[in-house]
């Protein structure tokens, strides 16, 4: 949709004009996976789609959510903002978002009436719940005048996500959605919040993401099992080494003291852990030297570890990567998000894209009854107005 139907659709719902345009981004991580709560690194970017919000004042004392996505329409007191809707309703993230915003003690003196309209495609691991989040928190820090950084934005996105929709997530897609930039990657801790941007030129190279539609996510269950045998392995690695997370190890520390950890599996979690955090290192020295070839390969890597030794990519993503690694002009491709379902994330060159997009198709679909679909991305800014 273009911006003019947008303002046309916004006419048709409300019967009047939109004062205010915003724009937040979907992402992807490029490599650097389950690091996060391990003390790592994390590399994503933002995504040129994402989710749209379009507002104006009203006199009603009420916040009017609608989304052109979804049907379902909300009207709520001003009064009743700090609530959370039942039945996983959708405006539970824009309204979680302006919960943040009283509870820090941000007095609203009227409602607004706001529609919603992304094109990140939902539930598929790019982070449509960040882009609306921070897209949210973006315009009313804009429009109430509260000054919040960008950092303190994605905090208060992270803080909607866990208290109105219920989901324990790191800060990294509310991170990428608001310090996104064109042509740069976000080289992440974690932990800190320190970041560095890393430009990246890709001169007759796409990023492609490819989406499983598979309906097995990683659930909680796996999720708490992955995070409890890395806590494993720290402990056991304590006895003989002192550390806090996992991402203090090289390569060469984890050699050394690996044999303590007893559980195959909880050495195996490390393993992947230290391994990840050592790529997501090389890779972006590899981006910043421009071997953007190594940087594919590392991709690759990962997603082998994943595979192998962390154990969230099951057969959708295998099917998806495994049929990629095999095309001429595909640099590297790796499965995105916490795993089972969602998404992978290929480097491709230009002439080979084509090829790419039918027989990785085909070949997914003979393997796994399912049809993907195909993204070609553009990396592009964070929150910012449209108007
Ligand atoms: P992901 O973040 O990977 O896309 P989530 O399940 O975290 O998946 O978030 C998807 C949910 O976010 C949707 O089910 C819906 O409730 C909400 N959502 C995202 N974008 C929109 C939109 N444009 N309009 C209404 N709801 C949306
Ligand atoms: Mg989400």
């Amino acid at each position: 949709m273009t911006i003019e139907q947008l303002t046309s659709a916004y006419k048709a719902a409300y019967q009047k004009s939109a004062t205010d345009i915003f724009f937040s981004p979907g992402r992807v991580n490029l490599i650097g996976e389950h690091t996060d709560y391990n003390g790592g690194f994390v590399f994503p970017c933002a995504l040129s789609f994402g989710t749209y919000l379009l507002m104006a004042p009203n006199d009603e004392q009420k916040m009017n959510f609608r989304s052109l996505n979804i049907d379902a329409t909300y009207s709520l007191p001003l009064t009743q903002l700090t609530e959370v809707l039942p039945n996983k309703a959708w405006a539970n993230y824009p309204l979680g978002v302006i919960a943040q915003f009283i509870k820090r003690g941000v007095a609203l003196t009227h409602g607004y009436d706001i529609l919603f309209w992304g094109n990140v495609p939902a539930g598929a691991g790019l982070s449509s719940s960040a882009a609306m989040e921070v897209v949210t928190a973006f315009a009313f820090n804009e429009l109430l005048g509260t000054g919040y950084d960008r950092t303190e934005l994605a905090k208060i996105g992270q803080k909607a996500e866990h208290e109105f929709a219920g989901v324990m997530c790191g800060i990294m897609d509310q991170f990428a959605s608001a310090q996104g930039k064109q042509d740069h990657a976000i080289y992440l801790n974690c932990d800190t919040l320190h970041f560095d941007l890393v430009p990246i030129k890709l001169e007759g190279i796409k990023v492609v993401i490819a989406n499983t539609h598979s309906p097995h996510h990683l659930d909680s269950g796996a999720y708490n099992d992955r995070v409890r045998q890395c806590q494993l392995a720290v402990q056991q690695i304590s006895a003989v080494r002192p550390i806090k997370n996992l991402a203090e190890l090289s390569q060469a520390d984890f050699l050394q003291v690996e044999t303590v950890i007893t559980d195959p599996v909880a050495h195996r979690r490390a393993r992947h852990v230290v391994g990840e955090v050592q790529r997501t290192m090389d890779a972006v020295q590899a981006l910043q030297q421009g071997n953007i070839e190594l940087f594919g390969q590392l991709m690759t890597q990962s997603h082998i570890s994943l595979r192998d030794d962390y154990e969230v990519t099951g057969p959708q993503l295998d099917a998806l990567a495994e049929a990629a690694w095999k095309i001429d002009g595909v640099l590297g491709s790796r499965m995105t998000g916490g795993g089972f379902g969602g998404c992978t994330v290929s480097l491709v060159k230009d002439e080979a894209i084509p090829t790419f997009i039918e027989r990785v198709g085909k070949e997914y679909t003979e393997k796994t009854g399912l049809k993907a679909d195909f993204y070609i991305a553009e990396i592009g800014d964070g929150a910012h107005r449209v108007r």
